[in-house]
């Protein structure tokens, strides 16, 4: 069995990983997809120290790191189960049972994707999901943000402040967000907001998001508008589907962390983007992995 074994390889696991391993006992990563969203992300520019860097060069280097340590790294591996005996059991969908003193569960989040044409295509060349990642790539331009729930109108404040102009499309006709940021929102000269508006096509000139398509719910028109960028803010999912019936989950799901990253389950622990821990980014799930490494020990040594 592990000492310590760590579901997930995007950077909260990588780094669980090597601050477990660094303490010299028995560590173990399984993990669907090693690098995880970070696979999938074009420029990085604020993982700080490194002024810019891409995904699968940071995914390279993480694995590099963890490398340097005897971590026995297993990955194309899902868990789909989590249980307490003696020991922590995973269960993988292989039907093998991986069994560890404590655990560490980083399987991250996933976006909300709209599923209309365009939207694959130009990922990373005018659609975007995070703003403080990519905002300052949209300097001057306009923007469009997808939603109008809290993450949509915090976005839609956050881009104002950067852009040229933010046209929020809300397909309901109410903003689900707080009253406050609708107030501030509306209070800002270069944010517009659609209601009953349902985003239906990204248009792009092959290279780049030119602009986009929608239909204006109420009289059934197609509307064109002209932007650079298209930040989607319709919810980020948290991988936590397979723990529903184990731990203790928020209600969007996330697992419920304290400050050492213990769950509910006395043993294991979690990090990152998958965690209640507000703010998904890489710096702060790294720091967060380190965080349950560290009470994983710690619960170990009174153990
Ligand atoms: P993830 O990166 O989601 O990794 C989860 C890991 O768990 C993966 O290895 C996955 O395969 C595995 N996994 C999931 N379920 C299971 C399972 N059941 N069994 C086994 N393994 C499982 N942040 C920034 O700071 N700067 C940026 O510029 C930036 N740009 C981004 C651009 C895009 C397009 C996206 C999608 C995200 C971006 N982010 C950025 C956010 C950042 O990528 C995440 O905050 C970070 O990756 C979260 O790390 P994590 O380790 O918690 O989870």
């Amino acid at each position: 069995p592990y000492e310590v074994l760590v579901v997930g390889g995007g950077p909260a696991g990588a780094s669980a990983a090597i601050y477990a391993a660094r303490k010299g006992i028995r560590t173990g990563v399984v993990a669907e997809r090693f690098g995880g969203q970070v696979m999938d992300t074009v420029g990085i520019e604020n993982f700080i120290s490194v002024p810019y860097t891409e995904g699968p060069k940071l995914v390279a280097s993480l694995e590099q790191h963890v490398k340097e340590y005897e971590v026995d790294v297993i990955t194309e591996q899902a868990a789909t189960k989590l249980k307490k005996g003696e020991l922590i059991e995973v269960e993988l969908a292989s039907g093998a049972t991986l069994k560890s003193r404590s655990v560490i569960l980083a399987t991250g989040a996933r976006w909300r994707e709209m599923n209309v044409p365009g939207e694959q295509e130009y990922r990373g060349k005018g659609v975007a999901y995070c703003p403080h990642c990519d905002g300052p790539l949209f300097k001057g331009k306009s923007v469009a943000v997808i939603g109008g729930g809290n993450s949509g109108i915090e976005a839609a404040i956050d881009l104002a402040g950067i852009v040229k102009d933010v046209t929020v499309l809300e397909f309901a006709d109410t903003l689900r967000a707080d009253d406050v940021l609708v107030k501030k929102a509306e209070s800002l000269p270069n944010i517009t907001i659609i209601k009953q508006a349902m985003t239906t096509e990204v248009l792009g000139d092959d290279n780049k998001v030119v602009g986009l398509k929608y239909k204006d719910r109420n009289t059934d028109e197609t509307h064109v508008l002209d932007v650079a960028g298209i930040f989607v803010q319709i919810g980020l999912i948290p991988n936590s589907e397979w723990l529903k019936d184990s731990l203790e989950l928020s209600e969007r799901g996330e697992i419920v962390i304290d400050s050492h990253g213990a769950t509910s389950m006395p043993g294991v622990f979690a990090a990152g983007d998958v965690t209640t821990t507000p703010y998904k980014q890489i710096v702060i799930s790294m720091g967060s992995g380190a965080t349950a490494a560290l009470g994983a020990f710690d619960f170990m040594i009174r153990n």
